[in-house]
C-alpha cells in the first residue's frame, strides 16, 4: 500500500497536493486503489476517489492503530566524514523508531558545523519518505548538531557502541523496565581512547557487539534494532 502525506483534511476526505500529488501520479495510483495516508501524526486507509489536476480526493476508510515505538531512543550520531553516510543513517534511524537523532561534533568526525546545519532540511525529506515507506506517522527529531565532550548520560540505559573496548554484552543490559535509551555511535574512525575514557567515565555503558567491526551505518540498524526489540512493550 503507497503511503502518502495528506495536505488537508474536511469531514472524511483528504486531500492531496503539490509534490506528495506528483508521487501519487508517478506511482501511477488509480482510482478505487487504497493508499495509506499520514495526517497529524495518525495513519489512515483511504480509498483514491477523485483525481483533479491540482489535487487528489481521498475517502477515509479506517485510522490505523500504530504502535508507538516501546522506548524513547536519541541518536548520537558522530557524523561521517562521508556525509552521505548521515543521510542513510537519518533513514534507517526513523525506520527504526528513533525518537531523535542528534548530530555529534568529535575527533575524528566530520567538523564542518555550518554544512550540518544545512543539511537539516534535507534530513527532514528524507525522514518523511522514510516515514512513508516504513507506515510511521510521527517525524523523528533532528536536533542541532552538539560537541561530543559535551555528552551526558540523561536516559534510564546510555550506550556507548565501542569496537575498541571490551564493554558489555548488549544482552546483558535491560531495556524491560526502562522508558528512554541513548545510543552514542562513533564516525568511520571510532572514538579516540580520551573519548571512550570519558563518556565511560559519565556513566555511559560500553558495548562490543560481535562478531566484528561494522560500519557505522550497520552499528546504528543493529543497536537500534536489538533495543527495541528487546524493550517491553
Ligand atoms: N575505525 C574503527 C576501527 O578501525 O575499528 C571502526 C569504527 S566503526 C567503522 C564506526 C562506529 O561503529 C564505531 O565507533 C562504533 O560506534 C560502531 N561499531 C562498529 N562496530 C562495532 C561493534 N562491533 N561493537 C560496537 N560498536 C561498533
Amino acid at each position: 500500500m503507497h503511503t502518502f502525506f495528506s495536505s488537508s483534511k474536511s469531514g472524511e476526505y483528504f486531500y492531496i497536493t503539490q509534490d506528495e500529488l506528483k508521487h501519487l501520479r508517478v506511482r501511477r495510483v488509480s482510482i478505487g486503489e487504497v493508499i495509506g495516508l499520514i495526517w497529524e501524526g495518525k495513519l489512515y486507509k483511504a480509498e483514491l476517489v477523485k483525481l483533479e489536476p491540482k489535487r487528489a480526493v481521498c475517502k477515509i476508510l479506517e485510522i490505523l492503530e500504530v504502535e508507538p515505538p516501546p522506548l524513547k531512543v536519541t541518536l548520537y550520531q558522530c557524523i561521517t566524514q562521508d556525509i552521505k553516510t548521515m543521510d542513510t543513517i537519518i533513514y534507517k534511524a526513523t525506520e527504526l523508531g528513533a525518537s531523535r537523532v542528534v548530530p555529534v561534533i568529535s575527533e575524528r568526525s566530520f567538523r564542518n558545523v555550518s554544512a550540518i546545519t544545512k543539511r537539516k532540511e534535507r534530513w527532514e525529506k528524507i525522514i518523511r519518505e522514510a516515514m512513508k515507506q516504513s507506515g510511521r506517522p510521527f517525524p523523528m527529531e533532528v536536533k542541532p548538531p552538539i560537541k561530543l565532550e559535551s555528552l551526558q548520560p540523561a536516559e534510564d540505559v546510555n550506550i556507548l557502541m565501542d569496537n575498541f573496548y571490551d564493554g558489555k554484552d548488549i544482552s546483558e543490559l535491560n531495556f524491560k523496565e526502562v522508558e528512554s535509551v541513548s545510543i552514542v555511535v562513533g564516525p568511520e574512525g571510532g572514538f579516540s581512547q580520551k573519548e571512550g575514557e570519558t563518556l565511560r567515565s559519565r556513566g555511559f555503558v560500553s558495548v562490543k557487539l560481535k562478531p566484528f567491526t561494522m560500519r557505522s551505518e550497520t552499528a546504528v540498524v543493529v543497536s537500534l534494532g536489538i533495543v527495541m526489540n528487546l524493550a517491553g512493550s
